[in-house]
């Protein structure tokens, strides 16, 4: 895939020719400098932007020429997508905020304060469910987001640097349960700068510049490691 922003006088060329699958149940992570092109990717990946030239394909089904309608749907029933500032909506609960993408799902589902509260409880926050954001730390203020990304059951989590916000042991706390999910069955793509939170990933693609210079495999940091998981 290429991906070249078109700002009339310049083109930025923030993705150029990478190549690469991701097998299902992976956790990757995606590192790279400021700029490189790691947000790109994870807006690709996330099927919220299509691909200047290339193909991409997410589940066997070729994204790069659906309609806008058939990626909403895509991005709803089979992707949940984590952000590094949390994208909570500050007057509204952290049940309303996990509840929030039920109503532009094509289910429409019927209980979703239930199946809200349930994801709620996953996350650590059953007893949180009537705070606002403002009311919650950071830590918690990314759980309800990650509740929120899982609400449809999507078998894919995309995370851009979901720890960029938080301090260190906050950050150990989110992996964990984003080490969780992929403990699950979830694949995990992971952005990030980090190499702390790198590590909980078995592969590592490194982006330099919008190209993808290296791709790894390694021996995961476990979960337990950071000892706040119990
Ligand atoms: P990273 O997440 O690794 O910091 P990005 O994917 O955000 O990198 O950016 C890659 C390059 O594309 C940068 O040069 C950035 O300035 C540019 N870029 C990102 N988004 C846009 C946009 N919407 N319009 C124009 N240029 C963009
Ligand atoms: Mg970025």
């Amino acid at each position: 895939m290429t991906k070249t922003y078109d700002l009339g006088a310049e083109k930025v060329r923030a993705l150029r020719d990478v190549t690469f699958d991701i097998a299902r149940g992976e956790l990757v992570a995606v590192m790279g400098a400021s700029g490189s092109g790691k947000s790109t990717l994870a807006n690709l990946l996330g099927a919220l932007d299509t691909p200047t030239s290339g193909r991409l394909e997410i589940d066997g089904r070729e994204i790069s020429g659906m309609s806008s309608d058939a990626l909403a749907r895509l991005r709803s029933e089979e992707i949940g997508f984590v952000f590094q500032q949390f994208n909570l909506l500050p007057r509204m609960t952290a049940l309303e905020n996990v509840m929030l993408p039920l109503l532009y799902s094509s289910r429409g589902r019927a209980g979703g304060a239930e199946i809200a509260r349930e994801r709620l409880e996953q996350v650590g926050l059953g007893h949180r469910l009537d705070h606002k954001p403002t009311q919650l730390s950071g830590g918690q203020q990314q759980r309800v987001a990650i509740a929120r990304a899982l609400i449809n059951d999507p078998p894919i989590v995309i995370a851009d640097e979901p720890t960029g916000a938080l301090d260190t042991r906050t950050s150990y706390e989110v992996m964990d349960l984003l080490g969780g999910l992929h403990a699950r069955g979830l694949t995990v793509v992971l952005i990030t700068h980090e190499p702390d939170i790198a590590a909980y990933a078995e592969r590592v693609l490194r982006f330099r510049d919008g190209a993808l210079v290296e791709d790894l495999r390694q021996r995961p940091r476990c979960a337990v490691d950071s000892g706040v998981a119990q």
